[in-house]
């Protein structure tokens, strides 16, 4: 059974209690969310979502790891683990490390230091509230923070809120793909209004195959957010792609596809680094 506990307060308070609590529930891979749950009074929410033993709570897990009495903490047993459409029913801004996605209509969450990424929800997969997307941003800031990639891949962009994220935290080009025309002009239109116009190249392309693709190749850092089974099928053209020492990062894999997308990476020669879950989904970091 997965339970939301949550605590209300402040907005300051709640990003105390996010700041405190992610590293707690880091491993477990527990999904985080602050919320602004009362615009008129600014009434904030931290929530974690927690797996819990049938008839077991986790409360006092939450109080400990925020620092509040369990009093305050609130729970609300989630059915079905679907989390996800929960969160997306408020569409609220979703943090993940620097970097916080937002509606237009959520500006003022935007913090003093954050990295913003401004999406309206639309007709591109992309808000920031799957954990696949927050899973490859999470790997993004990491990645890019430790080395600077020259020439970056986003395939499979849909509203282009991985390339806006690379370009706004790199400051550097980022080419841009998807296998449709529709989420092609919403990801052009979404990059122009995060002020990253210029440094993202939107294109249509199935997989790797596009002649500007293979033009702006090889590349240092190729980031794909699609699925399990078309990642493992284009495990040879990333390999093809990849610049020596240049980095993968894989989200679109179920908890269970875990093994299975790993294994055809590495039969092409890339090193498996790291594992980030998120909720039932997986997000992988891998090395030519
Ligand atoms: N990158 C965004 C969107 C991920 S959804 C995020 O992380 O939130 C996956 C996107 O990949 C969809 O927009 C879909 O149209 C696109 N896609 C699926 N298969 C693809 C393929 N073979 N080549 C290019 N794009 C693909």
């Amino acid at each position: 059974m997965q339970v939301r506990y949550y605590v209300k307060g402040t907005k300051l308070e709640a990003e105390a209690w996010y700041a405190a609590i992610e590293p707690v529930f880091e491993d477990e891979g527990a999904p985080i969310a602050i919320t602004e749950i009362d615009e008129a009074n600014a009434v904030f929410e931290t929530a974690a979502y927690l797996d819990v033993p049938e008839g077991g709570d986790r409360a006092g897990d939450f109080a400990r790891a925020a620092g509040v009495p369990v009093e305050r903490v609130g729970r609300e047993a989630i059915e079905n683990k679907d989390w996800m459409a929960e969160v997306l029913a408020g569409l609220k801004p979703v943090r993940a490390g620097r970097f916080l996605v937002h509606g237009a209509h959520d500006r003022d969450a935007v913090a003093e230091g954050d990295i913003a990424i401004e999406i309206e929800a639309g007709m591109a997969f992309g808000t920031g509230h799957h954990g696949t997307t927050a899973g490859c941003l999470t790997l993004i800031e990491e990645e890019v923070s430790r080395r600077l990639p020259r020439s970056t891949l986003d395939l499979g962009t849909g509203s282009a809120v991985l390339a806006i994220g690379l370009a706004k935290l790199g400051g550097m080009a980022v080419l841009a793909t998807d296998i449709d025309p529709v989420a092609v002009e919403v990801a052009r239109q979404n990059a122009a209004a995060n002020g990253v116009g210029t440094l993202v190249e939107v294109v249509e392309a199935v997989g790797f195959a596009s002649a500007r693709v293979e033009e702006r190749a090889p590349y240092d850092l190729i980031v794909a957010n699609v699925l399990a089974g078309p990642l493992k099928e284009m495990a040879p053209d990333f390999a093809r792609h990849l610049a020596p020492q240049g980095r993968v990062i894989l989200s679109g894999i179920l908890d269970s596809q875990h093994d299975g997308v790993v294994e055809a990476f590495v039969a092409e020669g890339l090193k498996h680094e790291k594992t980030l879950p998120i909720g039932e989904w997986v997000t992988l970091l891998l090395r030519g």
